[in-house]
């Protein structure tokens, strides 16, 4: 079954930027077989564009799914005041929570053109099983791309570590549950829809073993690396007094720095740090309007690319951004670099492919972020004829520079996930309604 999707503005995100402004792509058997501007090739169906903006699908690099039960709280505080005040409320999540916190951020990440969500679950209370396999079978449903992830912390605050005690584990325990949901879970090859990375919080919450033998285990297994790395000036403090170094001195201490690598946030590197990351090609997950609402800076994301780091976009956890629109995370990463660097320091094309190309290197995936022969047929494909896009002659800036939209069709693997706007395989009221009922399990008051 071939599928041609034609008569739109394709942005490939290859390469060369490559763009046809009257275009088609042709998918067979939910991957792209050929992309163009001649003459159509025949397909078994012909899907009209008009005039849409065809982009690959959005790769979301850092989130918390189960934070969309907690919005809106400790709302002037920094990082760590924020952290202790959420900590004892996530130390209530269950697997019925996590399904429907995953259900209502994956949803939001599909409508705003996101075809692969990375996860950072780190929050494990004891007794509580399957908050994992309650996110992948949410994405499952919906029919987007997860890499999930086994994250942990076991540095508690009697150990000098920020998260109360009751919510830390044993090293042994995060080890043995990592490698069974591996085992479980982890597709690999071109075309996965179930990944899982090796995911360790940060410093101030996983002791120096822990870190190690994460590291030790991922490679082992073939998995990817991540934690959360120099996102406040705080941390940095708390880092210089425990180990007597910054956050990137202690990350390539343990042997993190390198291309299995990504961190999130990368807010506070200095100059031979951003070296290091360039010449190690270690990862950043920029997540620009988290850092603001947490006040905690500005990434040196230009001179991280300039540098050769990969680089791609979070939308970051729901109690810190407070939204889950990828989509909008590309116009703050170009309004973030623009306020920090001035109005060349980024273009909107280059925003989109750090939203797209960027993130599928940060998840080591060389099937998605690009539309090319041989890649998965992920594609967003997105209206021009709405109010917001009027007078806007570039089509694909002006998609960037006026978000957020909410994307007409996503498609998946040659599989349609949205449709009119409107998510196919599941009620975006249902999951709301769910969503409403379990986060009143969390509720202060
Ligand atoms: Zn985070």
């Amino acid at each position: 079954m071939t599928t041609l999707y034609a008569g739109g503005w394709i942005v490939t995100c290859d390469a060369a930027g490559t763009e046809h402004p009257s275009g088609w792509v042709l998918v067979d058997e939910g991957v792209v077989t050929a992309v163009g501007d001649s003459e159509e090739p025949h397909a078994d169906e012909r899907v009209e564009l008009a005039d849409a903006v065809v982009t690959p699908g959005l790769v979301n690099t850092h989130h918390h799914l189960c934070q969309t039960l907690t919005r809106a709280r400790a709302q002037q505080a920094d990082l760590f005041t924020w952290l202790q005040e959420l900590y004892p409320v996530w130390a209530g999540i269950d697997a019925e929570a996590e399904y429907a916190a995953a259900r209502t951020g994956l949803a939001e990440l599909a409508l705003s053109g996101c075809t692969t969500v990375f996860d950072h679950h780190y929050v494990f209370p004891r007794g509580r099983e399957g908050l994992i396999e309650a996110e992948v079978q949410a994405a499952r449903e919906l029919g987007v791309r997860i890499v999930a992830s086994r994250g942990s912390m076991d540095l508690g605050v009697s150990d000098g570590g920020l998260p109360p005690d009751e919510l830390v584990e044993d090293l042994d325990t995060v080890l043995a549950e990592t490698e069974r949901l591996a085992g479980e879970l982890h597709e690999a090859g071109a075309g996965a829809r179930v990944q899982l990375a090796v995911a360790p919080c940060s410093p101030f919450s996983v002791t120096r073993r822990l870190m190690q033998e994460s590291a030790t285990l991922a490679r082992a297994l073939g998995l990817p690396l991540h934690t959360h790395l120099a996102e406040t000036r705080e941390e940095e403090a708390y880092c210089m007094e425990l180990y007597g170094c910054t956050p990137v001195e202690y990350l390539a201490d343990l042997g993190w720095l390198g291309p299995d690598v990504w961190c999130a946030h990368c807010v506070h590197l200095d100059a031979h740090e951003i070296v290091d990351f360039g010449s190690s090609k270690t990862g950043v997950a920029h997540c620009p309007t988290s850092n603001l609402r947490l006040g905690a800076g500005v990434a040196p994301v230009r001179q991280l690319v300039d540098a050769g780091a990969r680089v791609g976009l979070g939308v970051d956890g729901s109690a810190s951004n407070e939204r889950s629109d990828l989509l909008f995370e590309v116009k703050m990463a170009l309004l973030v670099a623009r306020g920090r660097g001035g109005p060349a320091a980024m273009t909107a094309r280059e925003a989109l492919r750090l939203g797209t190309r960027g993130g599928a290197a940060l998840l080591g995936r060389d099937d998605i972020g690009s539309l090319e022969p041989g890649k998965q047929a992920d594609l967003a494909i997105w209206r021009t004829d709405v109010l917001e896009l009027g007078g806007a002659e570039d089509p694909v800036a002006g998609l960037v520079l006026t978000a957020p939209h909410h994307v007409d069709r996503l498609v998946v693997g040659g599989e349609d996930v949205v449709r009119g706007g409107t998510l196919v395989r599941a009620d975006e009221a249902e999951i709301a309604r769910d969503q409403r009922a379990q986060a009143r399990r969390f509720a202060v008051t």
